[in-house]
């Protein structure tokens, strides 16, 4: 039997080991996937760092979750992608990483995103080791979505399609993003990066970007922010607060975009918020971890936090034609700023950690390739 590498995490603070594992065979409505990148997004870091205790649970699997590759197998009764398009071994094809259940009080009433099985689903199954990104193949399960990915859209810009790209998409879109909107975004990693884009074309009138690293804050002007403050230079909270304000006709934004992923950064967001502003959280994954907000700001400013993880299925093939649409609009290929061979990935990782470094200078965003 043909067999492929992955990744597995040994466990928060501990790296991975390469190992190699059966290629499977998919169940008649499943598909595996030759995968040829996969990203290494902040989500990835906390795992790997272990900034909640709750990660350890995640030992022993593969890791991982943007990625893209080719049709390696069909199931027997897979002939479309999921927009009914012709799909044959070989084509290039962008994926969601985990599974709604399809038989829940939220799946019921088309909620996909929140559906609380969806996490559950995503590690191996009984078919296969591959559940993650960080390996040669990746078994997409019955259910999976699966879309074909346009030829003009090359695989280093189709790898953070199903995470990055769609998170921000869905969660702009969640947190009832206009036309004209003034958006602040906290954090210019992958996220960060595509949502001022992505709030750019959704028709934003202002965007700004806030960070520490000066590459990011260069890419955040190059993806169209209109402004950026860099919190290296202005240290203080209230100075940053100051300006967002300043910046926005003295009310603050629209929409504040946390994808930080530090809970410090939450209260000094929800102040950079005009009043009945929304305050879109997606970066704090890490359980347990925890930050003082004073919710009278909440009251009396009428304001909104709306938390977003993963997105509905419709996202995908969106986020493919805004690709298609802006690739070159914005420098969608330079966010990956290094390269990284599966066998190497304990050394992709070291050197993408910014948060006790500092220094995202010299790895803006790593990708691992499979061959
Ligand atoms: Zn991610
Ligand atoms: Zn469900």
């Amino acid at each position: 039997m043909a067999t492929g590498k992955a990744a597995i995490l040994l466990g928060p603070g501990k790296g991975y080991e390469i190992q190699e594992f059966d290629v499977p065979t998919p169940e008649p409505e499943g598909v595996v996937i030759k995968v040829s990148m996969g990203g290494i997004c902040g989500s990835d870091l906390h795992i790997w760092r272990g900034d909640s205790p709750v990660f350890a649970a995640m030992a022993g699997n593969v890791a991982g979750h943007e990625m893209t590759g080719r049709v390696h197998s069909l199931g027997s009764a897979v002939t479309t992608d999921s927009l009914g398009r012709p799909l044959k071994e070989g084509d290039r094809v962008c994926y969601a990483y985990f599974y709604h259940c399809g038989r829940c009080y939220q799946c019921n009433r088309s909620e996909f995103a929140v559906c609380p099985n969806k996490l559950m689903t995503m590690g191996p199954g009984p078919v296969s080791r591959f559940s993650g990104a960080y390996g040669e193949y990746y078994y997409l399960k019955p259910g999976g979505k699966i879309f074909k990915v346009p030829d003009e859209v090359t695989d280093e810009i189709a790898t953070p399609v199903n995470c990055a790209l769609s998170q921000v998409t869905y969660g702009l879109t969640k947190a009832g993003m206009r036309y004209g909107d003034t958006v602040a975004i906290q954090g210019a990693g992958g996220l960060g990066l595509n949502a001022i884009a992505v709030a750019k074309e959704m028709g934003a009138d202002a965007v700004i970007a806030i960070d520490g690293v000066p590459s990011r804050l260069d890419l955040a002007k190059r993806f169209g922010a209109d402004e950026v403050i860099d919190i290296s230079q202005m240290t203080e909270p209230a100075d940053r607060i100051n300006k967002v304000k300043q910046l926005t006709g003295n009310r603050g934004a629209d929409i504040v975009v946390e994808v930080v992923g530090l809970p410090a950064v939450v209260p000094e967001g929800l102040q950079m918020l005009r009043e009945g502003g929304t305050y879109l959280e997606m970066g704090n994954i890490s359980f347990g971890a925890t930050t003082t907000i004073d919710p009278s700001q909440l009251v009396w400013g009428s304001k909104r936090i709306v938390g977003a993880i993963m997105y509905d299925p419709w996202v995908i093939p969106e986020a493919l034609d805004f690709l298609v649409r802006t690739k070159n609009k914005y420098p969608h290929g330079d966010v990956v700023s290094h390269k990284f061979k599966l066998d190497d990935i304990n050394d992709a990782f070291t050197n993408s950690e910014w948060q006790t470094s500092g220094d995202a200078t010299k790895v803006n965003r790593a990708a691992i390739i499979m061959n």
